[in-house]
């Protein structure tokens, strides 16, 4: 600990010396900085880097990371940041790049400083990616395909391996702490994934609708069938026209449940849950989403946990045989 203080002070001696110094090269034993755009990239790299780094994400886990208002706090976050790491695909478009601007910070500014990590890049199965030219007519469409790739639990391997390798580079004295947390965040998602995918595999096929066109990654891996939205198009809220088309679908394709990030509006959502007799979730999407979820982990025990046993209470299948056991 003394070391570290010693040397943070000599850091801040340095800064008022002479900002050259400070600039030209972080000290290989003091933190590296890191800033994120939402608290699942932070935890995965509180998880990478450990005691190595200090983390912050702008966004909160209870708020749509489309619409984060841009505080000036958030330019002080990223002028000092070693890294930003940030989702892409847009996700970030309305808020992130005029901070960065005003960050005036070259290690994170230009996409390919070491110091800015998108994301994205480190995703293959990027989904929903227009063929068409894309204009505001079609709802809130990213260009670049849909950017909710985090909630397919698979998509943190990478996100943590991409994270990894920027602390290798930037930090190689300690290459061996972040390759040897990397495997382990990684082997204990692995085997999560597969629990969870367990859990799931009763209920693949079951059509399910949900609030914001968000779902795609998460549905796709559990095996749900997105069977319709309560927004018509992405970004835009329901009319009653809408809602009423909605229900009739629902209840001719017998839709059992209605999933919705925390964040959105309930009042559709539970309308249109009690009409057609769904069950409704509104769900954490984000690490710190909710009191308890603290980890990249726990946010899939959440939702998946949610997500089965309103299944289990919904679709009668294992819920029928549970009760013929009892009687
Ligand atoms: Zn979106």
């Amino acid at each position: 600990m003394k070391i570290y203080t010693n040397i943070r002070f000599l850091t801040l001696v340095f800064a008022f010396a002479s900002i050259s110094i400070f600039s030209e090269g972080r000290d290989a034993s003091a933190e590296v900085k890191i800033v994120t755009s939402i608290p699942d990239f932070a935890a995965i790299a509180k998880e990478i880097g450990g005691d190595k780094v200090v983390v912050e994400s702008l966004a909160k886990g209870y708020q749509d990371p489309h619409f984060v208002d841009a505080k000036p706090i958030f330019i002080t976050r990223l002028n000092q940041a070693d890294l930003l790491v940030y989702n892409g695909l847009d996700l970030e478009i309305g808020w992130l790049p005029i901070l960065i601007t005003g960050a005036r910070n070259s290690d994170i500014a230009a996409p390919a400083a070491l110091g800015h990590y998108n994301a994205s890049t480190s995703i293959k199965n990027v989904l929903e990616i227009p063929t068409a030219p894309v204009d505001r007519s079609i709802g809130d469409v990213h260009p670049g395909g849909n950017p909710h790739y985090m909630l397919d639990p698979r998509n943190g391997i990478p996100v943590a391996r991409g994270i990894a390798a920027r602390l290798i580079r930037m930090d190689p004295e300690n290459a061996s702490y972040y390759e040897e947390n990397f495997k382990n965040f990684a082997s204990t998602l692995r085997l999560k994934i597969s629990e969870w995918e367990t859990e799931l595999k009763p209920f693949k096929g079951t059509k399910v609708v949900t609030y914001h066109k968000m779902w795609i990654y998460f549905t796709k891996w559990a095996g749900l069938t997105e069977a319709g939205y309560i927004e018509p198009k992405p970004g835009i809220p329901p009319s009653p026209s809408h809602v009423a088309n909605l229900i009739k679908s629902m209840e001719k394709l017998q839709v059992k449940l209605i999933i919705a990030a925390n964040f959105y509006p309930e009042k559709t959502a539970s309308l249109v849950a009690e009409k057609t007799g769904a069950a409704f979730l509104s769900l954490p999407v984000l690490v710190e989403g909710r009191d308890g979820i603290n980890t990249y982990t726990e946010l899939f025990d959440a939702i998946v946990g949610e997500v089965t046993s309103a299944l289990k209470d919904k679709t009668g299948s294992v819920k029928d045989s549970v009760y013929r056991h009892k009687e």
